[in-house]
């Protein structure tokens, strides 16, 4: 396209269409117009409670004053996910937002730790993690030190329509134009293919130069219009079905999301401040969708608040996340469960892609490869990382956790578990947006104990590193004794 980008059409007012809309506007202002179409009609997914951290940055920048957000959309802080049941029944571990241990030199502080229990330390790595002892104590509170050893990572859970709804206000208070209406058509220029206008049902037509896809599953304009391939992802991640139910609140909100393995699937229980969200994530290979709702309201810890709701769903990603005048965010161009919460991020991580990339005078080939290169990498190792829970599973109770442990892996993830295996070597990959401390965590809760270290954490004598081990452990129980419980935090820092 020759001309530049003035005019910006999102598609789409769900959780992607917003965020999309208001981080454009702040960061754009009056360079160009935006408008916003979405369907009362249609409605939006109206699912996906729980985040990861870098959703802070999000909204710092976007201006959102984090008290008045958390209370409008009932949110609660998240300080990791709890994983039960899923190396085997019984068993617990948690991937926690914090930094295990502190910085001992060269190499991470797992290994140190490794070395430790060769000279006889018996507390688990979890011990050194700040985010995991406020999770067992359910407490948080915000820690004013740039101390890394009091590092304390955390995100939210919230009520996504509300979210979006607070969002909504925000974009349209910078002058964000919203157009209530169902697209019925996407015109096209007929030599080029690129999208001229979006035809709605009463006939109106929205002119632009860019336009983002953020329908949702359907990929009206990526998928639908410009044919856009899909790569399904369903022979690693066979869940193609979840039903979702809200329950009443505890007396207590815990300050982390809990992923329960069950014995075809697994349940996610996410707290809010007015309820709770609950579902089970499932493949219809395997449990038909009857005895999935009984397995979900069977389990549910508080009494639910409505009739379970089935959503389907194909796991992969759009071949191309842009093409031609056309951008995908949030489910129209992908889709991953939600182990690792991690949608919301690749909406905000593809707006800010977008945004670095933003056309100042024509849309060119270049950016359009760049961008579709690192949203491939990213979204594939995010899908390894949840392949990983899967696979190193050790239940013997049905088909369905056998037949993931059988799986056959992705190249780059089984040299990745063989390296940790062996040496405890952990390899980043370009656009990874799970840390080191992310992968040991999990592969250590899911049961691979490394057989050997890296050689530096091998200075300390035996005395030396127990006592460098015993200095972090009680450094990191110091704050505790500070920390509220979640819910007085929750409730001092709102207000409410
Ligand atoms: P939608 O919410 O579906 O919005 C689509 C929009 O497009 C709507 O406004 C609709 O009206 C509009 N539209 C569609 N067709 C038309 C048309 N013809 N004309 C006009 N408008 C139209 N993510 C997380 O980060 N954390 C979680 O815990 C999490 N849990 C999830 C659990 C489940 C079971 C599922 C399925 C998803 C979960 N997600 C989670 C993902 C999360 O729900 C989505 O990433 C997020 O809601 C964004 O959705 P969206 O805006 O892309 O689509």
């Amino acid at each position: 396209m020759s001309h530049p980008v003035k005019k910006v059409v999102i598609a789409g007012g769900g959780t992607a269409g917003w965020m999309a809309a208001a981080l454009l506007k702040k960061v754009l202002q009056n360079q160009i117009d935006i408008e916003l179409v979405e369907s009362a009609d249609i409605g939006i997914i109206g699912v996906g409670e729980a985040t990861i951290p870098p959703i802070q940055t999000f909204n710092q920048f976007l201006g959102l004053d984090e008290k008045a957000f958390l209370k409008e959309a009932h949110g609660t802080i998240k300080l990791a996910i709890s994983f039960e049941n899923w190396r085997k029944e019984g068993e617990s571990y948690l991937h926690t937002f914090g930094a295990p241990g502190a910085t001992l030199g060269f190499t991470g502080f797992h290994h140190y730790w490794l070395r430790a229990r060769q000279a006889g330390l018996t507390q688990s790595l979890w011990d050194f993690d700040l985010n995991a002892l406020c999770c067992e104590q359910a407490k948080f509170n915000k820690i004013q030190s740039d101390n890394p050893v009091y590092q304390l990572g955390y995100a939210y859970h919230f009520d996504s329509a509300l979210y979006g709804q607070f969002l909504r206000r925000l974009a349209e208070q910078a002058g964000v134009r919203r157009t209530e209406g169902t697209i019925e058509h996407v015109k096209q220029h007929l030599q080029t293919g690129f999208v001229e206008a979006l035809q709605l049902r009463d006939g109106r037509e929205i002119h632009g130069d860019l336009f983002i896809d953020c329908t949702g599953m359907r990929g009206l304009l990526l998928k639908q219009a410009l044919g856009v391939e899909f790569d399904d992802w369903s022979h690693w991640l066979c869940a193609d079905s979840a039903l979702a139910v809200p329950s009443e609140r505890h007396q207590q909100t815990l300050p982390y999301t809990r992923s329960i393995a069950r014995q075809t699937g697994w349940q996610w229980r996410i707290p809010l401040t007015h309820r709770n969200g609950n579902g089970l994530v499932y493949s219809s290979a395997y449990l038909s969708d009857e005895k999935a709702a009984e397995m979900l309201m069977s389990n549910l810890d508080s009494p639910a608040l409505d009739e379970p709701r089935k959503i389907s769903f194909t796991t992969g990603r759009t071949t191309r996340q842009w093409h031609k005048n056309v951008v995908g965010i949030g489910l129209s161009s992908g889709f991953l469960e939600p182990l690792e919460s991690t949608s919301i991020h690749l909406i905000q991580s593809g707006i800010i892609r977008l945004l670095k990339m933003f056309p100042n005078q024509a849309i060119t080939p270049s950016m359009e490869a760049l961008y579709n290169r690192e949203s491939e990498q990213e979204f594939e190792t995010i899908r390894d990382f949840i392949i990983l829970h899967y696979y190193l599973n050790e239940r013997t109770d049905s088909d369905f956790w056998q037949d993931m442990q059988r799986l056959t892996l992705p190249d780059r993830l089984a040299q990745k578990i063989a390296a940790f295996k062996d040496t405890a070597t952990i390899f980043n990959e370009q656009n990874d947006i799970f840390r080191d401390a992310s992968w040991v965590q999990v592969m250590m809760g899911q049961g691979i104990m490394p057989a050997d270290y890296h050689p530096s954490a091998n200075v300390h004598s035996d005395a030396q590193i127990l006592d460098v081990m015993q200095k972090i452990h009680t450094a990191k129980q110091q704050p505790l004794a500070q920390m509220l419980g979640h819910d007085d935090f929750l409730a001092r820092y709102t207000g409410s």
